[in-house]
């Protein structure tokens, strides 16, 4: 069984994306300083991270770049974790990975600059509407707390929300104008072919199927050829399989989907006039942002799976239609899903061996932007930097409680977690 995608991409983001990329599979035995496994936004910013420390980098992607989360995701940049504020996310995991989580949407902005990458990105901030006056205030908090740390984010009043996004459903929120949105198979196809150009060794259709000790020495194998390479970073998210056996216990794959409008005709301008991108406060998430056609981009989890593709445009277009009348008469053209890496703290993780193994996984949902700045942290974890110069605290891998049972079953919490949203006042 393959843990790698085989259901459909995100055809919208392909259609939109005029950035492309295409490589051979691997078909020979070579050497390399570090083997990169995974061609996401991950594996791309670490392999470019460590090709700017001088090291021979190959990168190994079993489909095509971009065929994992990074590009089905939503888009939204957001240099924030989905559950935990800066003062639980200091105590949890320290004041440098504070430091490197706020400068996360900078520096996935810089990377597209700096390679000139043609992703339809829109820095016009990202939103966290309210769904109760409690979560309101939590919310005034949260920003008060990222405020602090030079952050800019503020707190917004329940019109000052209303305006914003177009619909009185909320009570308020918070804004980090830092954030925004990107097409994201743009930016993951942008980052390879930057990769490529920097001298990194892209082959895409080239599965990790095994990776082996031998002295001092990985073989990493693929269907068509070997790499010998005493580092190896493993960048296979939700997508991991048993290549470090234990890893994937760690985390529980939730299959995200995803549906879009039609462009929206006039009523559109009223919806995110300024074009942020927003998730709100529910445990079961409401979230949306506009593509470069006007399309509303949004999404959420089933319980229950089954005629997904039929059933899930039509609960988003209830939803959205909850959220502004206006969609009532639209139509939702488009339908894919992608799988998140959920932990149970909803902290990433870091883990490494002592031999030069290392990965980074747990995203939460929240990955585009954490990822570029995890490049580094991992980058630092397969060269060998002691755990204390490390920004985020390597962690022995702790298998999920009941894991063959959880992991499976997870989604189906998702009523109960529609339940308590329900209640919160
Ligand atoms: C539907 C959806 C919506 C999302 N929306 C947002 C959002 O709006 N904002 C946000 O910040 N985050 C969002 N996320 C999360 C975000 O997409 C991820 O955190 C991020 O893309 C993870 O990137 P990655 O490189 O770690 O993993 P991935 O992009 O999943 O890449 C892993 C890659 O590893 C490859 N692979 C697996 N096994 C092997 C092997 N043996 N050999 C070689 N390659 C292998 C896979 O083919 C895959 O390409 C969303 C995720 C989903 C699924």
């Amino acid at each position: 069984m393959t843990s790698w995608p085989t259901d459909a991409p995100s055809q919208l983001w392909q259609r939109l994306s005029v950035e492309r990329f295409s490589s051979k599979p691997l078909n020979a035995d070579r050497r390399a300083d570090v083997v990169v496994i995974g061609g996401g936004i991950s594996g791309l910013t670490t392999a470019l991270e460590l090709k700017r420390r001088g090291r021979d980098v190959v990168l190994l992607e079993a489909a095509t770049v971009g065929a994992g989360a990074s590009g089905r995701a939503n888009g939204q940049v957001i240099a924030a974790l989905t559950r935990h504020g800066p003062e639980t996310i200091r105590h949890q995991l320290g004041a440098k990975f504070l430091t490197l989580l706020t400068g996360a949407a900078d520096r996935l902005f810089d990377l597209i600059d700096t390679y000139g990458i043609e992703c339809d990105a829109r820095r016009t901030g990202w939103l966290q509407p309210a769904h109760s006056h409690g979560r309101a205030q939590r919310g005034r908090v949260m920003a008060e707390q990222w405020a602090a740390l030079n952050v800019p984010a503020h707190a917004l009043s329940r019109g000052e929300m209303a305006q914003r996004i177009g619909s009185d459903a909320y009570f308020g929120g918070w804004e980090h104008k830092g954030g925004g949105h990107i097409n994201p198979y743009a930016f993951t196809v942008g980052l390879a072919r930057a990769a490529q150009e920097q001298g990194v060794a892209v082959h895409e259709h080239s599965p990790a199927v095994s990776l082996t000790r031998h002295g001092d020495i990985w073989l990493v194998k693929t269907p068509g050829g070997t790499v010998q390479t005493p580092r190896v970073a493993l960048t296979t998210a939700a997508y991991t399989g048993n290549l470090w056996p234990g890893l994937r216990q760690t985390i529980v794959p939730v299959t995200s989907y995803q549906s879009a409008t039609a462009p929206l005709g006039s009523f559109g301008e009223n919806v995110l006039p300024g074009n942020e991108a927003f998730s709100d406060t529910r445990q079961d998430l409401r979230y949306m942002r506009k593509d470069r056609d006007g399309r509303i981009v949004s999404g959420g989890a089933l319980a229950v799976q089954y005629l997904a593709s039929l059933r899930l445009p039509r609960i988003i277009k209830r939803k959205l239609t909850a959220f502004h009348p206006g969609f009532a008469n639209t139509t939702m053209t488009e339908f894919w899903g992608g799988r998140i890496a959920m932990t149970v703290d909803r902290l990433p993780h870091l883990h490494r061996t002592k031999d030069g193994l290392a990965s980074w996984i747990g995203c939460n949902g929240r990955g585009l932007a954490l990822a570029c700045v995890m490049a580094e942290v991992l980058a630092d974890a397969v060269c060998d930097v002691p755990d204390a110069q490390l920004a985020l605290t390597p962690t022995p891998l702790s298998p999920v409680p009941l894991h063959p049972i959880v992991s499976p079953t997870a989604r189906m919490i998702l009523p109960y977690l529609r339940w308590q949203d329900s209640r919160e006042v």
